[in-house]
């Protein structure tokens, strides 16, 4: 006989598959709704394919690397289901897993597959329902407290709903944002979708000839145009890397700096992204820096230099810019042009912020408000046996794993304790 309380999820990414799996070992009858022909397609990008399954730092650590409310809405399931399970389980199923340096943890294959051939493995033993190539279209509310979701072959009556549909950004991947419709349509808020961990494009493009050059450990700074130079206003900063590309910068301090930059962009204020190429010295230490290498090396010219205090290909450029002549012996580089260096390599303009796009962001801020969500279950505050897990929330956290990790963490509290509260 067929079982009445189902629960259906609707997503099968990270929190939609780890919910299922939590959720089904209670042997509830589990059904996971999949609008793609596989599962987990997110999964396989992150990464570059090699998925940043979690972080390796402690878990209070890890909280603190995301805002202040998203920490304290996610620290009851990164306690419930810890990077440190998340592991285990992966283990058990055959994925062995290192640390990097940065904390970073990666499967050892550098196979994004072989994560997610043991979450399947995992949802497959529960008996777990995996439906491919079914997009829910709708999901009713009835009267006695059910669900219907409407899918493109059928209409499933649910007892709880998991909603892990995942943000709006990388749509050909599936994510279309058709979780925050129907909630929005049960009476939930929507905090405004944007940007993060997002790519920037840059007007002037970078030159061709910088394209694919990165710039190692710099700090990367947004800076609000003012009407002069006296107003500019920092935004936002990140140490880490850049990547100069045909469109303006991407890599690891862009991302970061994203979220924060989009706020200001939206509002219309002009961004200026510039680079200190040495952030850990001052003004002063890099001059005296300087200083030291022209004693050393008086007759090189002024260009052997700058191509070995910035990235080869941006040596020249720099230069021309300065109007400096790039064949300037170094004993003979004036002082007023040394200044003149030492200056622009602290805050070095790439060019002004033209667009964030969502679309290439590898997370979606805003969503579903956390404050309408109960953290230690993940059910919905406004209609109870929906439960929100996953990207759905407005959770963005940083690169490192934190975001997969959110959403494995949230979609087992969801799966969990949708399961336990059917068979009550
Ligand atoms: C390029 C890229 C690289 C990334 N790298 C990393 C990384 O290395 N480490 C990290 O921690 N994070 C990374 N992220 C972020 C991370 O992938 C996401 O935060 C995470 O996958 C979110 O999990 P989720 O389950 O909430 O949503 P998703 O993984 O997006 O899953 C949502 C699923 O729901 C399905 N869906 C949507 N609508 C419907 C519908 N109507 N019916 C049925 N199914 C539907 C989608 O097809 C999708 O499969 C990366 C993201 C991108 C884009």
């Amino acid at each position: 006989m067929e079982r009445k309380d189902k629960i259906v999820i609707i997503g099968g990414g990270a929190a939609g598959m780890i919910a299922a799996w939590q959720a089904s070992s209670f042997g509830a009858k589990v059904i996971l709704l999949e609008k793609n022909p596989d599962l987990g397609i997110k999964i396989l990008i992150s990464g570059g394919g090699k998925c940043n399954i979690t972080n390796g730092t402690d878990i209070n650590t890890m909280l603190k690397q995301f805002k202040k409310n998203e920490s304290r809405f996610l620290k009851f399931a990164f306690h419930t289901f810890t990077n440190d399970q998340l592991l285990t389980i992966l283990l058990n199923e055959g994925v062995e897993t290192y640390i990097r340096e940065n904390g970073k943890v990666f499967p050892k294959s550098h196979h994004a597959e072989d994560v997610l051939k043991a979450l399947r493995n995992l949802m497959e033993r529960n008996g777990v329902e995996i439906l491919l190539q079914t997009p829910a279209k709708e999901i009713y509310r009835n009267e006695n407290g059910t669900f219907n979701v409407k899918t493109n072959r059928e209409i499933i009556t649910a007892s709880k709903v998991i909603v892990a549909t995942g943000g709006s950004s990388y749509q050909k991947t599936g994510t279309t944002g058709d979780g925050f419709r129907w909630i929005q349509k049960l009476g939930h808020t929507i905090v405004p979708i944007r940007p993060a961990l997002t790519p920037m494009i840059l007007h002037p493009t970078p030159p061709s000839l910088w394209q694919g050059t990165p710039i190692r450990e710099c700090k990367l700074m947004a800076i609000a145009q003012g009407p002069n130079q006296a107003q500019s206003l920092p935004i936002s900063e990140w140490t880490g890397d850049v990547l100069i590309t045909h469109f303006g910068i991407s890599g690891p301090a862009t991302l970061e700096v994203s979220r924060n930059t989009y706020l200001e962009f939206e509002k219309g204020v002009k961004i200026d992204m510039c680079i200190d190429f040495y952030p850990e010295i001052s003004i002063e230490q890099l001059d005296e820096k300087i200083v030291k290498e022209i004693s050393v090396n008086p007759l090189r010219s002024m260009l052997t230099m700058t191509e070995y205090l910035v990235p080869q290909k941006l040596a020249e450029f720099i230069l021309i810019q300065l109007k400096i002549d790039d064949t300037t012996i170094l004993n003979q580089l004036s002082k007023t042009d040394r200044r003149k260096l030492v200056n622009k390599l602290k805050c070095y303009s790439l060019g002004i912020v033209k667009d964030i796009p969502l679309d290439r962001g590898e997370v979606t801020a805003g969503g579903a408000p956390l404050d309408e969500v109960d953290r230690t279950t993940m059910e919905s505050k406004i209609v109870s046996g929906l439960y929100l897990c996953g990207e759905v929330l407005d959770i963005a956290g940083p690169v490192g794993g934190y975001n997969l990790q959110a959403a494995f963490s949230t979609g087992y509290v969801a799966g969990d304790h949708a399961a336990k509260s059917l068979v009550q």
